[in-house]
């Protein structure tokens, strides 16, 4: 099987229908490896519904992660709103395990005003909570903060691999646009380089091995990100993301979250594909 796998942040808009089971299938017939279940105004999704995703995506060969809520903040000032977040990311994982997914991501928290240390240790804190209770469950899937695309919100790339590092079961989801939005860096070659290194450096190889990347074009202002683009519109130079992607063996999934989903995704798989084999052929 392929080491990268490319594919759509929710259901194609090729499929047939909205459904999943729809999109799993329009996700194998454009030949594309995964799919993200897109869970983040609610998840409204059954045992038994759960189960026909798994069995589909298996027949299929089609691998999938699931977005928790964005109703979640961790560092939330009012103990219910946590017990809430915390309730959203369980739910999640517990559907996203029975779908067959291996990985869960989620948007931490906002900073509220408060020090980025002081967000950290709240953060940590009641994300160990449900951690725990996974662990309990015996759910193995993974847990992914992403790295977020405003400087209001928690979760630049140092944030997220400090809590891979102080917790198990925490993996990172290297959103590359956020990282662009967010600094207005983080566009050549050399940078991307910087960012995987990065990662290797701190979590070790295995994890460059199981990575799991957002990937869109983007709009961003002072403020960071302000909407996704598709990749042609944007200034993100994915030619390069692809290169040090590939040149890292990057191993893992890239859910592209433009506006055109599928339409990316493919042109992100195109030149992944087209490097590989000038690569052999040299
Ligand atoms: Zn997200």
């Amino acid at each position: 099987m392929a080491g990268l796998l490319f594919g759509t942040g929710g259901v194609p808009h090729s499929s047939e229908t909205r459904t999943t089971i729809d999109g799993i299938k329009r996700i194998a017939e454009l030949g594309l490896g995964c799919m993200e279940l897109e869970f983040v105004r609610g998840v409204r999704m059954g045992e038994a519904g759960a189960r026909l995703v798994a069995d589909t995506a298996a027949r299929e060969l089609v691998k999938l992660s699931a977005h928790a809520p964005y109703f979640i903040n961790f560092n939330a000032h009012e103990s219910e709103k946590i017990r809430a977040s915390q309730g959203r990311l369980l739910q999640t994982a517990r559907v996203a395990s029975l779908c067959g997914a291996e990985s869960v991501v989620f948007h931490a928290a906002f900073y509220l005003g408060d020090p980025p240390d002081k967000a950290y240790d709240t953060v940590k804190n009641y994300l160990g909570e449900v951690l725990d209770r996974l662990k309990k469950e015996n759910n193995q899937v993974w847990i992914r903060p992403e790295l977020m695309g405003k400087p209001s919100q928690f979760g630049t790339l140092e944030e997220i691999l400090d809590l891979c590092t102080e917790l198990e079961g925490v993996a990172p989801c290297i959103d590359f646009a956020h990282y662009h939005a967010r600094t207005g860096e983080l566009n050549s070659y050399r940078e991307f380089a910087f960012v995987l290194s990065r990662i290797e450096k701190r979590l070790g190889r295995a994890a460059l091995d199981n990575m799991h990347i957002h990937a869109s074009g983007i709009a961003y202002g002072k403020k960071g990100e302000q909407k996704h683009l598709d990749l042609e519109e944007s200034d993100f130079q994915y030619v390069e993301f692809i290169k040090a992607l590939r040149d890292y063996d990057v191993k893992g999934l890239l859910i592209c979250e433009s506006p055109s989903l599928e339409g990316d995704a493919l042109l992100l798989q195109t030149t992944y594909n087209s490097l590989l084999n000038r690569g052999n052929a040299g």
